[in-house]
């Protein structure tokens, strides 16, 4: 038997092997992002509280991107109105827009 390539046009990655005892349909795409129902996650601007090491909230604040389940943290220890600014930048940079700053 030859091995199988990823069903979606332009992928030519392998199929994973089926595992002995694995139940279900055989896989025909190589990863969920080929599915043809797969939507690419939004990437996310958080602005949160910052925690010490001990859980406790501190006066600080925290801003992080979020794209599924992978976090960056891109400040901290700010004030609430600094992150708040650099939240607004980061979104509209990630939309493409301009925020009137002078360029
Ligand atoms: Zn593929």
């Amino acid at each position: 038997m030859s091995a199988r390539i990823c069903a979606r046009e332009g992928c030519d990655r392998l199929l994973a092997r089926r595992r002995p005892g694995q139940v279900g349909r055989p896989p025909i795409y190589c990863s969920p992002g080929c599915r043809p129902s797969w939507v690419r996650p939004p990437v996310l601007v958080e602005v949160a509280r910052c925690e010490d090491n001990d859980g406790f909230i501190t006066g600080e604040w925290i801003v992080r991107l979020r794209h599924g389940h992978r976090v960056v943290v891109v400040g901290c220890g700010l004030g609430r109105f600094s992150a708040d600014m650099l939240a607004n930048e980061l979104r509209a940079f990630l939309d493409g827009r301009s925020i009137g700053m002078a360029s």
